[in-house]
């Protein structure tokens, strides 16, 4: 790589005022930028909204070439290429969404060196007539968009980044830049083996984002909870709201509209005309909740999101991280909100349960779900726990001030008592009986109630029935819960049936001691702070 020349580093920040209209570069823009001038491959972790764009167009049009910029966000592409052409820079883009014509078209600007930047969805690299077009043209830099899409254990794995690879091999001069928003140390040396970045620059920005609210509640009546939240602290804001399934998007999007809550659904289910018509009504019209599978949201730059609302638990804490990342671009408060609780826990073990992939692939999803249930059970500052798990720990007692467990610290209560109760009635039925039962009659027997059920099975003749009056029906779902949290006790089965994990024998026969999160009465409505 050459030195950088200054009249390049000062030409860099002319683009930056001329093209893009700012004063000044943002973290680590500069160094990446002069870094890339210069012929250097890096690797880019920054959170969303932190300005990665720049970082690879800035050098694009510094350089000799065309920029070329591999994304897997399709229905993203005409957005991008159209907000580039809007500042004068030449873009152009080749995906599937084309026809020939409109192809040849950009292939031809590409040969003659008539763009700046040129998008290409990764499936097409796999074309040899596209490795022949760049062979045909001078590339400045290419440039690996959600880099963490190659990494294979991620959510967000396409096969396709496996072939990026290539790139290196055939062009080894022109440099390289991966770009993402959401990577743990491992899946950051990942993207670096895989890509054969081994001697790419790192470039790590810190990824708090101060102006997000953190809050995890309890899930009780989810929509209910929403509404309230929507009415009390967001009126008239935009949003996203995630749910699990297409149907439960669908309930909540009519859920909001039919009491006054402009929101638009948006799943896989719903034909690509729609998704698109209500994601370009999302990003244009004020105040519009987007109610959505996560197949919404990767590469929406839409500057206003208020909030981001989980009404199920996310797969991951990466996952989790990314979609309330997408609050707050502005820099203004947000609010990240998930409700959580029980049913969350027990779907998730049970998807994981019969997910096709082998033990090491279940195993890899059953540690990103105890990393997420961590998060959510934690009477520690909520920021510090999310930074801690992306490798940038902060120092104890460093409260961020800004999460629900800093604005009204959760008490803690000594649970082992309880816990022996509820495992040693799992226990007993397994034991004396041969059985299995869900949370709720494991409950119903501990408070003494003598349901159909209960009688029907005779549970009411168990030494531990009626047992456990001294807690509610809520709050042993609770304990149940943060048992499962904890992995004192494990769930399996169709039925979310209740079993004991190796470490349950510790509370029920070594006295092991267990604390638990009191569960807030009414969930904390957190006063915002005037952080930004
Ligand atoms: P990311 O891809 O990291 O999520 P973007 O590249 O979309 O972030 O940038 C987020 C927003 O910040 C965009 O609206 C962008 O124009 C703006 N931005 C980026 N760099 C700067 C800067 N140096 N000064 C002002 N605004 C910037
Ligand atoms: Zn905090």
């Amino acid at each position: 790589a050459s030195p950088v020349v200054p009249s390049e580093v000062s030409n860099a920040l002319e683009v930056l005022t001329r093209v893009f209209g700012y004063d000044s570069f943002r973290g680590s823009q500069q160094e990446i930028i002069d870094h890339l001038i210069g012929g250097g491959d890096a690797l880019v972790l920054m959170p969303t909204g932190g300005g990665k764009s720049l970082c690879y167009q800035i050098p694009a049009l510094v350089r000799d070439g065309v920029g070329v910029v591999i994304s897997p966000l399709i229905a993203l592409m005409q957005d991008q290429v159209d907000a580039l052409q809007a500042v004068g820079v030449r873009a152009g883009f080749l995906n599937s969404t084309q026809d020939s014509y409109q192809r040849r078209e950009v292939e031809t600007a590409f040969v003659e060196g008539k763009l700046d930047l040129l998008y290409l969805a990764p499936e097409r690299l796999k074309l040899d007539a596209t490795m022949r077009l760049l062979d045909r043209g001078e590339v400045s830099l290419f440039a690996i968009d959600e880099a963490h899409c190659v990494a294979q254990w991620g959510h967000d794995f396409r096969p396709d980044y496996l072939e990026l690879s290539a790139l290196h091999e055939r062009w080894p001069d022109v440099p390289r830049i991966a770009l993402t928003a959401t990577a743990t140390d491992a899946t950051r040396q990942e993207i670096a083996t895989r890509l054969q970045l081994v001697e790419a620059r790192h470039f790590v920005s810190s990824f708090d984002r101060p102006n997000i609210q953190y809050r995890i509640a309890s899930k009780k009546e989810p929509k209910r909870q929403l509404l309230e939240l929507l009415r009390s602290e967001h009126a008239g804001d935009a949003g996203i709201v995630y749910c699990l399934s297409r149907a439960s998007v669908e309930k909540t999007a009519d859920f909001l509209v039919e009491n006054g809550i402009p929101a638009l659904p948006y799943h896989a289910g719903l034909d690509s005309r729609t998704r698109a018509r209500n994601q370009s009504r999302f990003l244009r019209e004020d105040g519009l909740i987007m109610v959505a599978t996560i197949a919404f949201g990767m590469g929406i730059d839409k500057p206003d999101v208020r909030f981001v609302v989980h009404l199920d638990l996310p797969k991951s804490v990466e996952g989790y991280y990314q979609e309330t990342g997408r609050a707050g671009r502005d820099g203004l408060p947000s609010t990240a909100w998930l409700a959580y609780g029980l049913q969350d826990v027990v779907q998730q073990r049970r998807m994981i349960d019969t997910s096709e992939g082998d033990d090491a692939y279940r195993r890899r999803l059953g540690i990103h779900l105890d990393a997420m249930l961590a998060l959510c059970e934690t009477v520690e500052c909520r920021r510090g726990q999310l930074l801690a798990y992306f490798g940038q720990p902060v120092d104890a007692g460093q409260a961020c001030g800004n999460c629900d467990t800093c604005l009204t610290p959760p008490e803690s209560w000594d649970g082992t008592v309880a816990a022996q109760k509820l495992l040693s009635a799992v226990y007993r039925l397994r034991r004396e009986r041969g059985q299995k039962f869900g949370a709720g009659q494991i409950v119903d027997i501990l408070l003494g109630k003598t349901t159909d059920k209960v009688r029907q099975h005779g549970h009411d003749s168990l030494t531990v029935f009626g047992k456990g009056t001294e807690l509610k029906d809520l709050e042993w779902r609770g304990v149940v819960r943060q048992l499962l949290a904890q992995q004192l006790l494990g769930v399996e089965g169709d039925y979310g049936t209740l079993v004991l994990t190796d470490a349950s024998s510790q509370v029920l026969f070594e006295s092991r001691q267990v604390r638990l999160r009191r569960e807030p009465e009414r969930p904390a409505r957190a006063a915002r702070t005037s952080k930004p």
